[in-house]
Protein backbone atom coordinates (compact mmCIF):
# COMPACT_ATOMS: atom_id res chain seq x y z
CA UNK A 1 0.00 0.00 0.00
CA UNK A 2 0.70 3.59 -0.98
CA UNK A 3 1.97 5.86 2.11
CA UNK A 4 -1.49 7.19 2.91
CA UNK A 5 0.07 10.57 3.68
CA UNK A 6 2.76 12.80 1.98
CA UNK A 7 3.34 15.91 3.37
CA UNK A 8 6.10 18.66 1.47
CA UNK A 9 7.32 20.92 4.06
CA UNK A 10 6.74 24.84 3.04
CA UNK A 11 10.45 25.32 1.74
CA UNK A 12 14.01 23.85 1.01
CA UNK A 13 16.43 24.21 4.30
CA UNK A 14 18.72 27.42 3.15
CA UNK A 15 20.55 30.20 5.10
CA UNK A 16 18.09 33.20 5.82
CA UNK A 17 18.75 35.50 2.50
CA UNK A 18 21.93 38.10 3.05
CA UNK A 19 20.80 40.51 0.84
CA UNK A 20 18.15 41.60 -1.65
CA UNK A 21 17.22 43.30 -5.12
CA UNK A 22 14.04 44.13 -6.60
CA UNK A 23 12.17 44.03 -9.74
CA UNK A 24 9.07 44.44 -11.29
CA UNK A 25 9.22 40.98 -12.58
CA UNK A 26 11.37 37.83 -12.24
CA UNK A 27 12.12 35.43 -14.65
CA UNK A 28 13.75 32.19 -13.65
CA UNK A 29 15.29 30.07 -16.86
CA UNK A 30 16.95 31.05 -20.07
CA UNK A 31 15.73 28.20 -22.46
CA UNK A 32 13.31 29.22 -25.07
CA UNK A 33 10.37 30.32 -22.13
CA UNK A 34 12.83 32.21 -20.11
CA UNK A 35 14.37 34.30 -22.64
CA UNK A 36 11.58 35.15 -24.95
CA UNK A 37 9.33 36.09 -21.82
CA UNK A 38 12.63 38.13 -20.48
CA UNK A 39 12.78 39.94 -24.10
CA UNK A 40 9.34 40.98 -24.67
CA UNK A 41 8.65 42.13 -21.22
CA UNK A 42 11.73 44.36 -20.93
CA UNK A 43 10.72 46.98 -24.13
CA UNK A 44 7.48 46.34 -21.64
CA UNK A 45 7.75 47.26 -18.40
CA UNK A 46 10.52 48.95 -16.23
CA UNK A 47 13.00 46.41 -14.81
CA UNK A 48 12.86 42.45 -15.83
CA UNK A 49 15.31 40.46 -13.46
CA UNK A 50 16.52 37.05 -15.45
CA UNK A 51 17.89 34.77 -13.47
CA UNK A 52 19.41 31.13 -14.06
CA UNK A 53 20.77 28.29 -12.27
CA UNK A 54 24.30 28.03 -14.47
CA UNK A 55 25.13 29.64 -17.68
CA UNK A 56 22.00 31.15 -19.94
CA UNK A 57 22.52 28.62 -22.92
CA UNK A 58 22.03 25.60 -20.37
CA UNK A 59 18.97 23.65 -20.82
CA UNK A 60 17.28 21.52 -23.03
CA UNK A 61 16.28 24.10 -25.85
CA UNK A 62 20.05 24.10 -27.02
CA UNK A 63 19.63 20.09 -27.35
CA UNK A 64 16.68 20.47 -28.96
CA UNK A 65 17.20 18.72 -32.38
CA UNK A 66 14.37 17.74 -34.51
CA UNK A 67 12.82 21.45 -34.55
CA UNK A 68 9.69 23.59 -34.01
CA UNK A 69 6.48 22.57 -35.50
CA UNK A 70 4.19 24.98 -37.08
CA UNK A 71 1.95 25.66 -39.92
CA UNK A 72 4.01 27.65 -42.46
CA UNK A 73 3.51 25.78 -45.48
CA UNK A 74 0.47 26.99 -47.80
CA UNK A 75 -0.91 23.96 -47.72
CA UNK A 76 -1.03 23.35 -44.51
CA UNK A 77 -3.63 24.83 -41.90
CA UNK A 78 -3.61 25.84 -37.67
CA UNK A 79 -6.51 23.00 -37.99
CA UNK A 80 -4.63 20.05 -39.20
CA UNK A 81 -1.91 21.01 -36.54
CA UNK A 82 -4.69 20.88 -34.29
CA UNK A 83 -6.07 17.69 -35.12
CA UNK A 84 -2.88 16.42 -35.00
CA UNK A 85 -1.79 17.35 -31.61
CA UNK A 86 -5.04 16.27 -30.16
CA UNK A 87 -4.98 12.97 -31.51
CA UNK A 88 -1.49 13.03 -29.61
CA UNK A 89 -2.63 14.17 -26.17
CA UNK A 90 -5.17 11.07 -26.21
CA UNK A 91 -8.35 13.36 -24.96
CA UNK A 92 -6.51 15.46 -22.49
CA UNK A 93 -5.59 18.32 -24.20
CA UNK A 94 -7.17 21.27 -23.83
CA UNK A 95 -8.33 22.21 -27.45
CA UNK A 96 -8.21 25.92 -26.33
CA UNK A 97 -5.25 25.89 -25.52
CA UNK A 98 -3.90 23.81 -28.46
CA UNK A 99 -6.23 26.77 -31.21
CA UNK A 100 -3.65 29.40 -29.81
CA UNK A 101 -0.89 27.42 -29.66
CA UNK A 102 -1.16 26.65 -33.68
CA UNK A 103 -2.97 29.83 -34.87
CA UNK A 104 -0.46 31.89 -32.98
CA UNK A 105 2.50 29.35 -33.49
CA UNK A 106 3.39 30.77 -37.09
CA UNK A 107 3.57 34.27 -36.75
CA UNK A 108 5.92 32.90 -33.44
CA UNK A 109 7.88 31.57 -35.54
CA UNK A 110 8.35 34.22 -38.26
CA UNK A 111 9.60 36.61 -35.08
CA UNK A 112 12.35 34.43 -34.18
CA UNK A 113 13.65 34.39 -38.10
CA UNK A 114 13.27 38.45 -37.37
CA UNK A 115 14.85 38.39 -34.30
CA UNK A 116 17.72 36.41 -36.29
CA UNK A 117 17.32 32.49 -35.81
CA UNK A 118 18.31 31.14 -39.04
CA UNK A 119 16.81 27.62 -40.20
CA UNK A 120 17.30 25.65 -43.17
CA UNK A 121 15.95 26.78 -46.05
CA UNK A 122 15.20 24.91 -49.82
CA UNK A 123 16.74 25.92 -53.38
CA UNK A 124 13.49 28.64 -53.20
CA UNK A 125 14.91 30.21 -49.93
CA UNK A 126 11.73 29.25 -48.10
CA UNK A 127 11.87 27.58 -44.62
CA UNK A 128 12.24 24.02 -45.25
CA UNK A 129 10.07 21.69 -43.39
CA UNK A 130 10.14 18.36 -42.50
CA UNK A 131 8.14 15.43 -40.87
CA UNK A 132 7.51 13.90 -37.10
CA UNK A 133 6.00 11.09 -35.06
CA UNK A 134 2.03 11.64 -35.42
CA UNK A 135 1.78 15.07 -38.00
CA UNK A 136 0.19 14.23 -40.80
CA UNK A 137 2.41 17.10 -42.57
CA UNK A 138 5.52 18.52 -42.92
CA UNK A 139 5.59 21.02 -41.03
CA UNK A 140 8.59 20.57 -38.36
CA UNK A 141 11.51 24.09 -39.23
CA UNK A 142 14.79 23.27 -38.71
CA UNK A 143 17.74 24.52 -37.72
CA UNK A 144 21.77 23.52 -38.71
CA UNK A 145 20.14 20.21 -39.70
CA UNK A 146 19.49 18.60 -36.63
CA UNK A 147 20.61 21.61 -34.16
CA UNK A 148 17.70 23.59 -34.28
CA UNK A 149 17.55 24.06 -30.61
CA UNK A 150 21.22 25.48 -30.42
CA UNK A 151 20.40 27.49 -33.23
CA UNK A 152 17.29 28.99 -31.26
CA UNK A 153 19.78 30.04 -27.72
CA UNK A 154 22.01 31.36 -30.21
CA UNK A 155 19.79 33.99 -31.76
CA UNK A 156 17.94 34.77 -28.17
CA UNK A 157 21.05 35.19 -26.63
CA UNK A 158 22.37 36.87 -29.38
CA UNK A 159 19.18 39.54 -28.84
CA UNK A 160 20.00 39.65 -25.08
CA UNK A 161 23.89 40.64 -25.26
CA UNK A 162 22.10 43.71 -27.71
CA UNK A 163 20.12 45.07 -24.82
CA UNK A 164 22.59 43.75 -21.69
CA UNK A 165 23.45 47.25 -21.24
CA UNK A 166 20.01 48.38 -20.51
CA UNK A 167 19.28 49.10 -17.05
CA UNK A 168 15.34 47.70 -17.73
CA UNK A 169 16.83 44.45 -17.47
CA UNK A 170 19.25 42.74 -15.33
CA UNK A 171 20.65 39.06 -15.78
CA UNK A 172 22.47 37.20 -13.13
CA UNK A 173 24.11 33.55 -14.44
CA UNK A 174 24.96 31.19 -11.56
CA UNK A 175 21.80 31.94 -10.08
CA UNK A 176 19.78 29.04 -8.56
CA UNK A 177 16.37 29.91 -7.59
CA UNK A 178 15.59 28.06 -4.18
CA UNK A 179 11.97 29.02 -3.09
CA UNK A 180 9.42 31.36 -3.84
CA UNK A 181 8.65 33.77 -1.37
CA UNK A 182 4.87 34.48 -0.45
CA UNK A 183 3.07 36.98 1.38
CA UNK A 184 0.40 36.54 4.42
CA UNK A 185 -1.96 36.26 1.64
CA UNK A 186 -0.73 33.21 -0.22
CA UNK A 187 0.57 36.04 -3.41
CA UNK A 188 4.11 35.55 -4.70
CA UNK A 189 6.16 38.57 -3.99
CA UNK A 190 9.72 37.39 -5.55
CA UNK A 191 11.98 33.94 -4.88
CA UNK A 192 14.95 33.10 -2.54
CA UNK A 193 17.87 32.88 -4.89
CA UNK A 194 21.43 31.12 -4.05
CA UNK A 195 24.35 33.22 -6.18
CA UNK A 196 27.75 32.37 -6.89
CA UNK A 197 29.16 35.71 -7.84
CA UNK A 198 31.50 38.14 -5.96
CA UNK A 199 30.64 41.29 -3.29
CA UNK A 200 27.41 41.94 -2.68
CA UNK A 201 25.53 39.33 -4.19
CA UNK A 202 26.84 36.13 -3.27
CA UNK A 203 25.03 33.53 -1.37
CA UNK A 204 21.78 33.33 -0.70
CA UNK A 205 19.85 36.13 -1.43
CA UNK A 206 16.33 37.49 -1.66
CA UNK A 207 14.89 39.30 -4.89
CA UNK A 208 11.20 40.92 -4.94
CA UNK A 209 9.50 41.01 -7.89
CA UNK A 210 5.58 41.63 -8.74
CA UNK A 211 5.34 38.72 -10.72
CA UNK A 212 7.63 35.84 -10.89
CA UNK A 213 7.61 33.40 -14.05
CA UNK A 214 9.26 30.06 -13.73
CA UNK A 215 10.53 29.02 -16.97
CA UNK A 216 12.75 26.82 -15.22
CA UNK A 217 12.14 23.07 -17.55
CA UNK A 218 11.69 19.92 -17.24
CA UNK A 219 12.34 17.03 -14.59
CA UNK A 220 14.22 14.41 -16.68
CA UNK A 221 17.15 13.94 -13.78
CA UNK A 222 14.61 12.88 -11.58
CA UNK A 223 14.96 9.19 -13.71
CA UNK A 224 18.39 7.53 -13.87
CA UNK A 225 18.66 7.91 -17.56
CA UNK A 226 17.00 10.87 -19.78
CA UNK A 227 17.66 12.99 -22.68
CA UNK A 228 17.60 15.96 -20.56
CA UNK A 229 20.63 18.00 -19.58
CA UNK A 230 21.55 17.80 -15.79
CA UNK A 231 19.82 21.44 -14.90
CA UNK A 232 16.56 19.68 -15.37
CA UNK A 233 15.55 18.65 -11.94
CA UNK A 234 12.27 20.25 -11.99
CA UNK A 235 13.19 23.27 -9.24
CA UNK A 236 10.47 25.57 -10.72
CA UNK A 237 7.94 22.62 -10.64
CA UNK A 238 8.96 21.99 -7.06
CA UNK A 239 9.19 25.21 -5.76
CA UNK A 240 5.15 25.88 -6.87
CA UNK A 241 4.32 23.18 -5.22
CA UNK A 242 5.78 23.96 -1.65
CA UNK A 243 4.21 27.38 -2.35
CA UNK A 244 0.77 26.10 -2.77
CA UNK A 245 0.11 25.95 -7.04
CA UNK A 246 -1.68 23.39 -8.80
CA UNK A 247 0.54 21.07 -10.76
CA UNK A 248 -1.50 19.23 -13.44
CA UNK A 249 -0.98 15.92 -15.13
CA UNK A 250 2.30 15.13 -13.31
CA UNK A 251 1.82 11.68 -14.27
CA UNK A 252 2.29 11.78 -17.97
CA UNK A 253 6.31 11.81 -18.82
CA UNK A 254 7.07 11.14 -22.38
CA UNK A 255 9.39 8.82 -22.69
CA UNK A 256 11.33 9.01 -26.26
CA UNK A 257 11.68 5.78 -28.12
CA UNK A 258 14.99 5.84 -29.86
CA UNK A 259 17.74 7.25 -27.92
CA UNK A 260 20.85 5.34 -27.83
CA UNK A 261 21.21 2.61 -25.49
CA UNK A 262 24.87 2.54 -23.98
CA UNK A 263 24.28 -0.56 -21.52
CA UNK A 264 22.45 -1.06 -18.62
CA UNK A 265 24.72 0.69 -16.19
CA UNK A 266 24.45 4.43 -17.72
CA UNK A 267 22.41 7.02 -15.80
CA UNK A 268 21.95 10.56 -16.40
CA UNK A 269 21.90 12.32 -19.89
CA UNK A 270 21.32 10.04 -22.91
CA UNK A 271 22.21 10.48 -26.45
CA UNK A 272 18.92 11.20 -28.48
CA UNK A 273 18.21 9.85 -31.88
CA UNK A 274 15.65 12.33 -33.38
CA UNK A 275 12.23 11.16 -34.82
CA UNK A 276 12.51 13.17 -37.60
CA UNK A 277 15.50 10.45 -38.55
CA UNK A 278 12.54 8.36 -38.73
CA UNK A 279 10.90 11.17 -40.86
CA UNK A 280 13.76 10.81 -43.28
CA UNK A 281 12.97 6.88 -43.46
CA UNK A 282 15.17 5.50 -41.08
CA UNK A 283 13.05 2.41 -39.30
CA UNK A 284 12.99 0.19 -36.06
CA UNK A 285 14.20 -3.61 -36.07
CA UNK A 286 14.49 -6.25 -33.72
CA UNK A 287 17.56 -8.63 -33.39
CA UNK A 288 16.13 -10.83 -36.30
CA UNK A 289 16.21 -7.30 -38.97
CA UNK A 290 11.96 -7.36 -38.74
CA UNK A 291 10.79 -4.27 -38.80
CA UNK A 292 8.78 -3.69 -35.90
CA UNK A 293 6.05 -0.73 -36.67
CA UNK A 294 4.92 -1.99 -39.87
CA UNK A 295 1.20 -3.70 -39.37
CA UNK A 296 1.04 -1.78 -35.82
CA UNK A 297 0.04 1.68 -36.65
CA UNK A 298 -1.17 3.41 -39.96
CA UNK A 299 1.50 6.07 -39.71
CA UNK A 300 3.70 2.82 -38.73
CA UNK A 301 7.92 4.46 -37.53
CA UNK A 302 6.18 7.78 -37.85
CA UNK A 303 3.34 6.69 -35.08
CA UNK A 304 3.00 8.45 -32.13
CA UNK A 305 5.88 8.66 -30.16
CA UNK A 306 4.21 6.44 -26.85
CA UNK A 307 3.06 4.69 -30.13
CA UNK A 308 6.60 3.81 -31.01
CA UNK A 309 8.04 3.44 -26.91
CA UNK A 310 5.06 0.71 -26.47
CA UNK A 311 6.30 -1.17 -29.60
CA UNK A 312 9.73 -1.21 -28.47
CA UNK A 313 8.98 -2.14 -24.97
CA UNK A 314 6.88 -5.16 -25.91
CA UNK A 315 9.62 -6.01 -28.33
CA UNK A 316 11.95 -5.89 -25.65
CA UNK A 317 9.60 -7.69 -23.00
CA UNK A 318 9.34 -10.73 -25.55
CA UNK A 319 12.65 -11.14 -26.47
CA UNK A 320 13.99 -10.27 -22.89
CA UNK A 321 16.14 -7.64 -24.82
CA UNK A 322 17.44 -4.55 -23.23
CA UNK A 323 17.10 -2.69 -26.87
CA UNK A 324 16.07 -2.56 -30.21
CA UNK A 325 17.78 -1.28 -33.68
CA UNK A 326 17.27 1.79 -36.01
CA UNK A 327 18.26 1.04 -39.28
CA UNK A 328 19.27 4.52 -40.95
CA UNK A 329 21.79 2.83 -43.80
CA UNK A 330 20.12 3.25 -46.45
CA UNK A 331 19.80 6.97 -46.49
CA UNK A 332 23.71 6.97 -46.96
CA UNK A 333 27.00 8.76 -45.70
CA UNK A 334 26.44 11.76 -47.33
CA UNK A 335 22.57 12.54 -46.25
CA UNK A 336 23.12 11.32 -43.15
CA UNK A 337 25.89 13.67 -42.40
CA UNK A 338 24.39 16.56 -44.11
CA UNK A 339 21.02 16.17 -42.47
CA UNK A 340 22.01 14.73 -39.52
CA UNK A 341 25.57 16.57 -38.90
CA UNK A 342 24.99 16.14 -34.74
CA UNK A 343 23.76 13.40 -34.26
CA UNK A 344 25.97 11.55 -36.36
CA UNK A 345 29.09 13.36 -35.18
CA UNK A 346 28.01 12.29 -31.58
CA UNK A 347 26.97 8.12 -32.60
CA UNK A 348 30.52 8.01 -34.06
CA UNK A 349 32.06 9.79 -31.26
CA UNK A 350 30.43 6.94 -28.82
CA UNK A 351 31.83 4.00 -31.72
CA UNK A 352 28.77 3.72 -33.73
CA UNK A 353 28.27 4.72 -37.04
CA UNK A 354 24.49 5.57 -38.33
CA UNK A 355 25.98 5.39 -42.41
CA UNK A 356 26.72 1.85 -41.72
CA UNK A 357 25.62 0.00 -38.74
CA UNK A 358 22.67 -0.62 -36.72
CA UNK A 359 22.18 1.78 -33.49
CA UNK A 360 21.07 0.33 -30.45
CA UNK A 361 18.06 2.48 -29.24
CA UNK A 362 15.16 2.20 -25.73
CA UNK A 363 12.75 4.43 -24.65
CA UNK A 364 14.61 6.73 -22.01
CA UNK A 365 13.10 9.66 -20.37
CA UNK A 366 12.29 12.62 -22.34
CA UNK A 367 9.60 15.19 -21.93
CA UNK A 368 7.25 16.24 -19.03
CA UNK A 369 3.73 16.68 -20.37
CA UNK A 370 2.61 18.18 -16.92
CA UNK A 371 3.43 21.09 -14.54
CA UNK A 372 2.45 24.24 -12.82
CA UNK A 373 -1.11 24.38 -14.31
CA UNK A 374 -1.60 27.41 -15.68
CA UNK A 375 -4.63 29.52 -17.41
CA UNK A 376 -4.39 30.37 -21.51
CA UNK A 377 -2.21 33.67 -20.33
CA UNK A 378 0.46 31.55 -17.99
CA UNK A 379 -1.26 32.59 -14.55
CA UNK A 380 -1.01 30.13 -12.50
CA UNK A 381 -3.37 29.24 -9.11
CA UNK A 382 -0.72 31.32 -6.94
CA UNK A 383 -1.64 34.96 -7.28
CA UNK A 384 1.64 36.83 -9.09
CA UNK A 385 2.75 33.39 -9.73
CA UNK A 386 3.66 32.50 -13.75
CA UNK A 387 4.26 29.42 -15.15
CA UNK A 388 5.95 28.93 -19.15
CA UNK A 389 7.33 26.34 -21.32
CA UNK A 390 8.32 22.72 -20.23
CA UNK A 391 7.61 23.53 -16.90
CA UNK A 392 4.22 24.63 -17.24
CA UNK A 393 1.03 22.74 -17.92
CA UNK A 394 -0.68 25.35 -20.60
CA UNK A 395 -2.85 21.75 -21.55
CA UNK A 396 -1.76 21.89 -24.94
CA UNK A 397 0.47 18.51 -24.31
CA UNK A 398 -2.73 16.74 -22.68
CA UNK A 399 -1.26 13.04 -22.09
CA UNK A 400 1.34 13.37 -24.56
CA UNK A 401 3.26 16.15 -26.45
CA UNK A 402 3.63 15.92 -30.13
CA UNK A 403 6.62 16.34 -31.26
CA UNK A 404 8.44 19.48 -31.85
CA UNK A 405 5.07 21.26 -30.02
CA UNK A 406 7.57 22.38 -26.65
CA UNK A 407 9.77 24.47 -28.36
CA UNK A 408 6.59 25.88 -29.97
CA UNK A 409 4.24 26.41 -26.39
CA UNK A 410 7.40 27.90 -25.18
CA UNK A 411 7.26 30.54 -27.72
CA UNK A 412 3.59 31.59 -27.43
CA UNK A 413 2.76 31.27 -23.67
CA UNK A 414 5.62 33.59 -22.96
CA UNK A 415 4.83 35.60 -25.66
CA UNK A 416 1.07 35.75 -23.76
CA UNK A 417 2.56 35.55 -20.39
CA UNK A 418 5.04 38.95 -21.30
CA UNK A 419 1.49 40.69 -22.47
CA UNK A 420 -0.34 40.08 -19.48
CA UNK A 421 1.78 40.87 -17.12
CA UNK A 422 2.42 43.97 -18.77
CA UNK A 423 -1.40 44.96 -18.87
CA UNK A 424 -1.75 43.89 -15.10
CA UNK A 425 1.40 46.45 -14.16
CA UNK A 426 -0.11 48.92 -16.00
CA UNK A 427 -3.59 48.62 -14.38
CA UNK A 428 -2.09 48.52 -11.59
CA UNK A 429 -2.13 44.95 -10.42
CA UNK A 430 0.55 43.02 -8.70
CA UNK A 431 1.37 45.09 -5.88
CA UNK A 432 4.79 44.90 -4.47
CA UNK A 433 4.09 42.34 -1.70
CA UNK A 434 6.13 41.90 1.75
CA UNK A 435 6.86 37.91 2.60
CA UNK A 436 4.97 35.84 5.38
CA UNK A 437 6.22 36.80 8.41
CA UNK A 438 6.43 32.98 9.30
CA UNK A 439 8.38 31.73 6.59
CA UNK A 440 7.47 27.57 7.19
CA UNK A 441 8.80 24.81 7.71
CA UNK A 442 12.33 23.64 6.25
CA UNK A 443 13.41 20.67 4.98
CA UNK A 444 16.54 18.85 2.87
CA UNK A 445 17.66 15.73 1.29
CA UNK A 446 21.85 15.31 1.24
CA UNK A 447 23.02 15.43 -2.69
CA UNK A 448 24.35 11.73 -1.70
CA UNK A 449 20.87 10.24 -2.13
CA UNK A 450 19.86 11.05 -5.52
CA UNK A 451 20.53 7.89 -7.39
CA UNK A 452 18.00 6.45 -4.81
CA UNK A 453 15.37 8.79 -5.68
CA UNK A 454 16.12 8.35 -9.45
CA UNK A 455 16.29 4.31 -8.56
CA UNK A 456 12.75 4.94 -7.01
CA UNK A 457 11.13 6.39 -10.06
CA UNK A 458 12.62 4.57 -12.74
CA UNK A 459 11.87 1.21 -11.16
CA UNK A 460 8.16 2.72 -10.10
CA UNK A 461 6.83 5.01 -12.54
CA UNK A 462 8.46 4.48 -15.42
CA UNK A 463 6.81 3.58 -19.30
CA UNK A 464 5.61 0.61 -18.00
CA UNK A 465 4.20 0.60 -14.25
CA UNK A 466 1.59 -0.94 -11.77
CA UNK A 467 -0.20 -0.51 -8.19
CA UNK A 468 2.92 -2.52 -6.72
CA UNK A 469 5.86 -0.17 -8.55
CA UNK A 470 3.72 2.69 -7.73
CA UNK A 471 3.48 2.01 -4.11
CA UNK A 472 7.11 0.93 -4.34
CA UNK A 473 8.30 4.42 -5.19
CA UNK A 474 6.30 6.10 -3.07
CA UNK A 475 7.57 3.89 0.23
CA UNK A 476 10.89 4.23 -0.74
CA UNK A 477 10.73 8.11 -1.38
CA UNK A 478 8.60 8.28 2.30
CA UNK A 479 11.86 6.88 3.50
CA UNK A 480 14.07 9.40 1.93
CA UNK A 481 12.00 11.77 3.42
CA UNK A 482 11.93 11.07 6.62
CA UNK A 483 15.78 11.05 7.02
CA UNK A 484 17.06 13.08 9.84
CA UNK A 485 17.81 16.65 8.22
CA UNK A 486 21.01 17.15 9.64
CA UNK A 487 21.99 15.12 7.73
CA UNK A 488 22.37 16.91 4.64
CA UNK A 489 24.27 20.71 4.21
CA UNK A 490 22.54 22.74 2.33
CA UNK A 491 23.74 23.45 -1.14
CA UNK A 492 23.00 23.49 -4.76
CA UNK A 493 23.20 19.72 -5.30
CA UNK A 494 21.20 19.01 -2.00
CA UNK A 495 18.47 21.67 -3.27
CA UNK A 496 18.18 19.95 -6.56
CA UNK A 497 18.25 16.24 -5.19
CA UNK A 498 15.22 17.61 -2.61
CA UNK A 499 13.14 18.76 -5.26
CA UNK A 500 13.84 15.68 -7.42
CA UNK A 501 12.51 14.28 -3.84
CA UNK A 502 9.64 16.17 -3.82
CA UNK A 503 8.46 16.38 -7.26
CA UNK A 504 9.00 12.09 -7.42
CA UNK A 505 6.52 12.42 -4.05
CA UNK A 506 3.53 14.15 -6.30
CA UNK A 507 4.18 12.26 -9.31
CA UNK A 508 4.21 8.52 -7.58
CA UNK A 509 0.78 9.61 -5.96
CA UNK A 510 -0.68 10.16 -9.12
CA UNK A 511 0.84 7.89 -11.12
CA UNK A 512 -0.89 5.30 -8.75
CA UNK A 513 -3.83 6.68 -9.00
CA UNK A 514 -4.49 6.66 -12.09
CA UNK A 515 -5.55 2.99 -13.01
CA UNK A 516 -5.32 2.95 -17.11
CA UNK A 517 -3.33 3.03 -19.78
CA UNK A 518 -2.97 6.77 -21.55
CA UNK A 519 -0.35 8.64 -23.37
CA UNK A 520 2.98 8.06 -22.64
CA UNK A 521 2.84 5.14 -20.17
CA UNK A 522 1.05 1.97 -19.81
CA UNK A 523 -0.02 0.55 -16.45
CA UNK A 524 0.57 -3.42 -16.54
CA UNK A 525 -2.43 -3.96 -14.20
CA UNK A 526 -4.82 -1.93 -16.34
CA UNK A 527 -3.47 -2.28 -19.87
CA UNK A 528 -6.65 -0.81 -21.33
CA UNK A 529 -7.20 3.64 -21.84
CA UNK A 530 -10.19 3.73 -19.72
CA UNK A 531 -12.28 6.95 -21.54
CA UNK A 532 -15.03 5.89 -18.94
CA UNK A 533 -13.64 6.39 -15.78
CA UNK A 534 -10.43 8.95 -16.47
CA UNK A 535 -11.18 11.31 -18.72
CA UNK A 536 -10.20 13.46 -16.13
CA UNK A 537 -6.81 15.52 -14.82
CA UNK A 538 -5.02 14.92 -11.91
CA UNK A 539 -3.75 17.55 -9.74
CA UNK A 540 -1.65 17.79 -6.59
CA UNK A 541 -1.49 20.78 -4.31
CA UNK A 542 0.10 20.98 -0.72
CA UNK A 543 -2.40 22.42 1.50
CA UNK A 544 -0.81 25.31 2.97
CA UNK A 545 -1.61 24.53 6.85
CA UNK A 546 0.31 21.15 6.78
CA UNK A 547 2.21 20.71 3.74
CA UNK A 548 -0.21 17.35 2.85
CA UNK A 549 -0.21 16.05 -0.38
CA UNK A 550 -4.12 16.02 -2.12
CA UNK A 551 -4.77 15.09 -4.99
CA UNK A 552 -7.78 16.56 -6.46
CA UNK A 553 -9.40 15.29 -9.87
CA UNK A 554 -11.13 17.91 -13.01
CA UNK A 555 -13.01 15.84 -15.26
CA UNK A 556 -12.55 17.08 -19.27
CA UNK A 557 -15.09 19.12 -20.21
CA UNK A 558 -17.28 17.74 -22.96
CA UNK A 559 -18.18 20.10 -25.23
CA UNK A 560 -21.54 19.56 -27.41
C1 LIG B 1 17.63 16.12 -26.42
C2 LIG B 1 16.35 16.88 -26.56
C3 LIG B 1 15.80 17.08 -27.81
C4 LIG B 1 14.60 17.80 -27.95
N1 LIG B 1 14.13 18.05 -29.20
C5 LIG B 1 13.04 18.85 -29.33
C6 LIG B 1 12.60 19.26 -30.61
O1 LIG B 1 13.18 18.91 -31.62
N2 LIG B 1 11.51 20.07 -30.68
C7 LIG B 1 10.84 20.50 -29.57
O2 LIG B 1 9.85 21.24 -29.70
N3 LIG B 1 11.25 20.13 -28.35
C8 LIG B 1 12.34 19.35 -28.20
N4 LIG B 1 12.77 19.01 -26.96
C9 LIG B 1 12.06 19.56 -25.80
C10 LIG B 1 12.38 21.03 -25.67
O3 LIG B 1 13.75 21.22 -25.93
C11 LIG B 1 12.07 21.55 -24.29
O4 LIG B 1 10.82 21.15 -23.86
C12 LIG B 1 12.12 23.09 -24.29
O5 LIG B 1 13.35 23.51 -24.82
C13 LIG B 1 11.94 23.59 -22.89
O6 LIG B 1 12.21 24.96 -22.89
P1 LIG B 1 12.12 25.75 -21.53
O7 LIG B 1 12.51 27.14 -21.83
O8 LIG B 1 10.84 25.48 -20.89
O9 LIG B 1 13.21 25.02 -20.59
P2 LIG B 1 14.78 24.82 -20.76
O10 LIG B 1 15.26 25.11 -22.11
O11 LIG B 1 15.09 23.48 -20.18
O12 LIG B 1 15.36 25.94 -19.81
C14 LIG B 1 15.19 25.88 -18.42
C15 LIG B 1 16.03 26.95 -17.81
O13 LIG B 1 15.76 27.07 -16.41
C16 LIG B 1 16.98 27.10 -15.69
N5 LIG B 1 16.72 26.63 -14.35
C17 LIG B 1 16.30 25.40 -13.95
N6 LIG B 1 16.16 25.39 -12.60
C18 LIG B 1 16.50 26.62 -12.16
C19 LIG B 1 16.59 27.22 -10.87
N7 LIG B 1 16.31 26.55 -9.75
N8 LIG B 1 16.99 28.51 -10.78
C20 LIG B 1 17.31 29.23 -11.89
N9 LIG B 1 17.24 28.70 -13.13
C21 LIG B 1 16.85 27.42 -13.26
C22 LIG B 1 17.90 26.20 -16.51
O14 LIG B 1 19.25 26.38 -16.17
C23 LIG B 1 17.54 26.67 -17.92
O15 LIG B 1 18.17 27.89 -18.21
C24 LIG B 1 13.95 18.30 -26.79
C25 LIG B 1 14.50 18.09 -25.55
C26 LIG B 1 15.69 17.40 -25.41
C27 LIG B 1 16.28 17.21 -24.05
Amino acid sequence: MPAAHVALPRRLGAPAPGWTTSADVVVVGSGIAGLTCALRLRERVDRVLLVTKTVLSAGSTAWAQGGIAAALDPGDTPQEHLDDTLVAGVGLCDPEAVRILVTEGPERVRELVALGAEFDRDAEGEIQLTREGGHHRDRIAHAGGDATGAEISRALIAALDRVVDDPGIEVVEHALVVDLLTTDAGAVCGVTLHVIGEGQVDGVGAAYGRAVVLATGGLGQIYTSTTNPPVATGDGMAAALRAGARVTDLEFVQFHPTVLFLGEGSTGQQPLISEAVRGEGAFLVDGSGTRIMQGRHELADLAPRDVVARAILDVMRDQRVDHVWLDARHLGTSFLERRFPSIVARCRELGFDPATELLPVAPAQHYASGGVATDHDGRSSVEGLYACGECSCTGVHGANRLASNSLLEGLVFAHRIADDVTARLAAGELPLGVPASDAGDAAVLDASRRLEVQRAMTRGCGPVRSAASTAEALEALARLAALPPTEAEPGPLTWETTNLLHLGQALSLVAHRREETRGGHVRSDFPERDDARWLTHLTTTTRSADGSLVVTERPVEVRP
